[in-house]
């Protein structure tokens, strides 16, 4: 049986026709681009662009870790970032006159910055071209590792200072899974480095909204995940998103279960009653998924 007949009801959702959505794809192939829309073929994605959104992946399409759950292409990116993408990213948003830009982008951690400056530098080409557009970050944790602390620097903080010194109406950073399940899932980043980047940029920018999400479907209970929601509310986080994890392909980490519609309504509530000021639960809800709407 094909996986996608596989699938609960409730996850199977026609693409549609949007005649945005062949807009959207010819400029990002033109302008050799990268989306998480597209490289992730989300299911949202006639929704998200005819509202005027898209998920940009920055720093090119290989990233230097790799997580059990991510589409991305792993491995060695090349030696050094493009310097014209950021101008060919803010080329598309204009010609697709986008609302509400969300950018990402792969973990550079051969990067001296850790990728920071592909945010600033982005967001700078972009506001040129569209001064009253909203931009928000999604980050990896900017972690340096082993080297930043023989070096004796928090440069994890320094390049989050960077990043929202350039004022992106939200900061987002996905703790993406339960406490227990982060080694198997996430390479590289982990469950206190990311609760740490989430408080210390609600400290250092309190008038910027932080958000994170959870996948769910990987093995995870309703106590564990209701524990992270409870880590995040701790750290400040103000905005929460729950969807359900899918298997990009065979080598990826299996489902191990389908949460229902209801289980992340019931999800929601919990959220909404721990003091999330905004919250998105669904099957097919993406870290991104109505960003645009706050
Ligand atoms: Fe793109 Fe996010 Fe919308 Fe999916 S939910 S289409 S990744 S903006
Ligand atoms: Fe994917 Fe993990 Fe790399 Fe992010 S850090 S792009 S989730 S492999």
């Amino acid at each position: 049986i094909p996986p996608q007949q596989r699938l609960p009801s409730w996850l199977r959702r026609p693409i549609g026709a949007a005649t945005q959505l062949e807009a959207v794809q010819a400029v990002v192939k033109q302008q050799r681009l990268h989306t998480i829309c597209e490289e992730g073929r989300c299911p949202n994605r006639a929704e998200c662009y005819a509202a005027g959104t898209a998920t940009f992946l920055l720093g090119g399409p290989i990233c230097t870790r790799s997580c059990a759950f991510c589409q991305v292409e792993k491995g060695l990116p090349p030696a050094a970032a493009d310097p014209l993408e950021a101008e060919r990213v803010a080329g598309a948003v204009e010609k697709l006159q986008l609302k509400y830009v969300v950018l990402t982008a792969v973990a550079r951690d051969d990067m001296e910055d850790h990728g920071a400056s592909l945010f600033t530098n982005t967001m700078a080409a972009i506001r040129k071209r569209l001064p009253q557009i909203a931009i928000e970050v999604l980050t990896p944790d900017f972690w340096g590792g082993q080297r930043d602390l023989e070096a004796g620097l928090s440069s994890q903080r320094l390049r989050l200072r960077q990043v929202l010194s350039a004022n992106p109406v939200c900061f987002n950073h996905n703790l993406e899974t339960v406490q227990r399940l982060q080694g198997e899932v996430r390479r590289g980043a982990t469950w206190c480095h990311s609760l740490g980047l989430l408080a210390a940029a609600h400290e250092i920018a309190p008038n910027i909204p932080t958000k994170s999400g959870l996948m769910l479907g990987l093995g995870e209970s309703k106590a564990e995940v209701v524990a992270a929601m409870e880590a995040l509310r701790q750290a400040q986080c103000q905005r929460l998103t729950l969807g359900q994890y899918l298997r990009p392909s065979l080598a990826h980490i299996p489902v191990a279960r389908y949460w229902t519609p209801a289980e992340f309504t019931e999800l929601a509530a919990i959220a909404t009653g721990l003091g999330f000021a905004q919250v998105r639960s669904g099957p097919l809800v993406r870290s991104s998924y109505h960003a645009e709407k706050n």
